[in-house]
This record gives C-alpha cells, sequence and structure tokens, in this order.
C-alpha cells in the first residue's frame, strides 16, 4: 500500500507530480511519501496493540531525521546499531527510553554513550559482550539493562547475505546455550539481563519462522523462569518484508500479527518489535533520468543516472525494484496501485547506471516501455537500504531526499556538492 499513484497519465507522489519534482531538484533523487510512511508505521503499531507492543524503528533502515520526527511525533521509538544512528535517534527527538541498542560490535566508547544518554535497553550478542557491558557499566556507577539475542536456527528463507537466525550465523547466542548463560550471568554487578531478543532476517515473505523462533523463545523463556530468571520482555525484532514487485506481493503486517498475537496474549512480559523495511519500504522511490540507449550483442542497455552508490540493492543482494516511467505512453499507464504487467509495445532492457563495475545495474533482462534520452524513470519501494546504504563512489555527490506530504514538499537533504566530497580530506 502507498500513495504513489498514476493520475492523468503520471505518477504522482501524494499530491505532486513526480515530474515536477525532478525538474525542480534534479536527478537521481530520493522521494518519500509522509502518508504511506505514517499508514506502515499505524499499520504496525495497531496489529501488535493488543499485546501493547512498543515499536522501536530500525533507524538504519533510512535515517533521515525528518522522518524519524515523524515517526518519533506517533510516540514510535528507535533501534539503533551504532554512535552515529544513536546521534541521529537523539536529534530526531527519539526518547532514549524506547530506545534499544544492538549490533554485534559495539565499542566502548558506544557502550558509554548509549548509558550516559539511558537507552531503554541492549540488545547483547554474545559472552564477551556481557562482561565488557557489565565493566562499562560499572566504571560509571551505573547499571545497564539487556536482553540477550538468540539464534533461534531458524530458516527465514531470505538471500544468504540478509539470514540470521540460523546456526552459523555471526548473531547472537545458540538458542541450546542461551540457559547456561542466564545462569553463568546470573549476579552481575552492573548489567541486568531482562529480556529475550531475536531478529530472523529480512526481508521474510513467510509466516511459519516468525511462528517457529517465536515458540522457541517462548519455551526458553518458560525454563528460565522456571529456574527463577525474571524475564521483562521478548523483543521480535523485524524483517517483515514489503512489495518489491507487486501490490499483493508482501502479507500486510496484520497477517502475521493474527498468527503470533495468540502466542503472546496473556504473557506477563512486554513485547517489542524493530521494523524497518516494513515501515519505510514503500514509502520511498528513486527518480532517475534515462542518459543514454546502447546495444552489445544482443543486449539493450538504457543507462540511467543513478548507479549502484545510489542504491545497491539490485547488485548485493540480487534485489528486485519495479521500475516504470513516470509518464509513459497512453498503452503503459498504470493503474492507481502500479501493478507491475508487461509493457505493450516494449522492449527487454538492462537498467545500468554510469558507474565503471559491471555489477552497477537497477534491474537485469527487464521488460520496460520504449524509453528515450531524458525520460524519467521511477524505482518503487527504495526507502528502506536505499539511501541508507548509498555512498560517494565514483565521487559522486549522493543524491537529494524529498519528503512529500499532500500537495507539497520539502528538501529534507540536499544534494551533495563537489566540496562536501573532500570536505573531511586534509591537504
Ligand atoms: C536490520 C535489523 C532490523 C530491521 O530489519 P527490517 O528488515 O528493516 O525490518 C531489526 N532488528 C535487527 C537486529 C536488525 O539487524
Amino acid at each position: 500500500m502507498d500513495f504513489f499513484t498514476y493520475q492523468n497519465g503520471e505518477l504522482y507522489c501524494e499530491g505532486v507530480p513526480a515530474e515536477k519534482i525532478a525538474r525542480e531538484v534534479g536527478t537521481p533523487a530520493y522521494v518519500y511519501s509522509k502518508a504511506t510512511l505514517l499508514h506502515h508505521y499505524r499499520q504496525v503499531a495497531d496489529a501488535f496493540n493488543p499485546v501493547n507492543a512498543t515499536i522501536c524503528y530500525s533507524i538504519k533502515s533510512c535515517g533521515n531525521i525528518n522522518l524519524c520526527k515523524a515517526l518519533a511525533a506517533e510516540g514510535c521509538g528507535f533501534d539503533v546499531t551504532s554512535g552515529g544512528e544513536l546521534f541521529r535517534a537523539l536529534q530526531a527527538g527519539g526518547d532514549p527510553k524506547k530506545m534499544i541498542y544492538a549490533g554485534v560490535g559495539k565499542t566502548d566508547d558506544e557502550i558509554r554513550e548509549a548509558l550516559n544518554v539511558g537507552i531503554a535497553a541492549f540488545n547483547i550478542e554474545s559472552e564477551e559482550e556481557i562482561e565488557n557491558i557489565d565493566a562499562v557499566a560499572g566504571s560509571l556507577g551505573k547499571t545497564a539493562v539487556g536482553a540477550l539475542r538468540i539464534n533461534p536456527d531458524v530458516d527465514a528463507k531470505t538471500h544468504v547475505k540478509t539470514t540470521t537466525g540460523r546456526k552459523g550465523n555471526k548473531f547472537g547466542v545458540d538458542i541450546d546455550r542461551a540457559e547456561g548463560v542466564f545462569e553463568k550471568y546470573r549476579n552481575l554487578k552492573h548489567l541486568r539481563i531482562g529480556g529475550l531478543h531475536l531478529h530472523i532476517g529480512s526481508p521474510v515473505y513467510e509466516i511459519q519462522p516468525y511462528v517457529d523462533a517465536v515458540t522457541k523463545a517462548i519455551a526458553l523463556i518458560d525454563r528460565l523462569t522456571e529456574r527463577g530468571h525474571k524475564i521483562e520482555w521478548l523483543d521480535l525484532g523485524g524483517g517483515f518484508a514489503v512489495n518489491y514487485k507487486n501490490p499483493d506481493q508482501a502479507l500486510p503486517v496484520t497477517e502475521h500479527a493474527k498468527a503470533l498475537l495468540p502466542l503472546l496474549q496473556g504473557k506477563p512480559y512486554r513485547i517489542a518489535l524493530e521494523p524497518g523495511r516494513y515501515i519505510v519500504g514503500n514509502a520511498g522511490i528513486l527518480l532517475t533520468r534515462v542518459l543514454y540507449r546502447k546495444a552489445s550483442g544482443s543486449k539493450q542497455f538504457v543507462i540511467v543516472d543513478a548507479g549502484m552508490n545510489d542504491l545497491i540493492r539490485p547488485t548485493l543482494y540480487e534485489s528486485y525494484h519495479f521500475i516504470w516511467p513516470t509518464k509513459p505512453d497512453a498503452a503503459n499507464v498504470l493503474d492507481a496501485r502500479h501493478e507491475e504487467r508487461a509493457p505493450v509495445n516494449g522492449e527487454t532492457v538492462d537498467v545500468v547506471g554510469p558507474i565503471c563495475e559491471s555489477g552497477d545495474f537497477l534491474a537485469k533482462d527487464r521488460p520496460l516501455p520504449h524509453t528515450r534520452r531524458g525520460d524519467l524513470l521511477s524505482v518503487f519501494t527504495a526507502g528502506a537500504y536505499g539511501f541508507a546504504m548509498s555512498s560517494n563512489y565514483n565521487n559522486r555527490p549522493r543524491a537529494p531526499e524529498v519528503l512529500v506530504d499532500g500537495e507539497t514538499y520539502k528538501v529534507i537533504r540536499r544534494r551533495e556538492t563537489y566540496e562536501d566530497l573532500v570536505a573531511a580530506e586534509r591537504m
């Protein structure tokens, strides 16, 4: 579900034509829809409201302060994974008491910063980390609170680079070792381990892996409770999938909730969630213009002005993003839901960027309407891990970010300049 629709033959973001934004801010450009962002946040919050879940937006998926502010104003908390993300969440007015700090490699400085601002809890990934957080908290005269991240050994059926809950992944503590860890660290002076955390991967298109993981986690909590440990919360992580291809590709979060709520209702501990992609994925598009066309062998290439530095997901994860002209010829105008279909009088092309890498592509062997130099394309579902993973590779200034709210839009991050590219370097 999103508020990018074809009206009068062209793509609009809410009430603003995509072409107008591209003309005024240039391309490539990320464009977000505030209504779509808030719709998805509210959908998650409402779906898990029966267990009064705390929603901590995974800021790594898309961290622009303006988006985070909009979410914080709705009562959303944050899941941060670095000192930089903590800084960003605070800049956005995030409430430290609704912040969870995750990540396998927290440095001492990062742990100190998090303790000093009073975050709610750390998600802890190893025994060495437990000992270190206890020590760092002690040196500050504070008591830290944490959840042990367990590896439930379930197959989330996602890309090898984004599956995180199987034996042999670097994340968490194997579930069969968790009781031993709780026993060993029962009486730490400066760290109270009061929660359990899991995150099985992303994007997850099926319900069963969540059900399996949560079932295992609940059984573990029961065993821990029997041994006298007080478990105060269970954090289910994120990973809910979004529609990269078609409007009905991913399950609405309400379906996940339907399967999970019966397991969670009436438990004496609190529930937390850390969705990123589900909240922001469908709320963003990447606008890019066709620069050139060329043929090589049997292939047709459409060369656009966005590259892998702007959107790395296709080459990093072999991921699919639906792409379509913002002003297609009449036969190729899409319905309001921009449901993917075969183009009329189209062609099969590789959509590639300007970067000096064969891996620099946005789509391969893709049937598209015929496009020409100057045409504007929309790369859909680019809100999550789009701008957030962009870089200056090939010394390309990063694209601006634009936030549309109804009939108006604001540039919420300006396009970088050449001066920005060298600003941190010393002569
Ligand atoms: C990345 C990550 C998330 C968010 O994943 P999404 O797919 O964006 O929902 C949540 N929790 C942890 C621990 C993560 O690493």
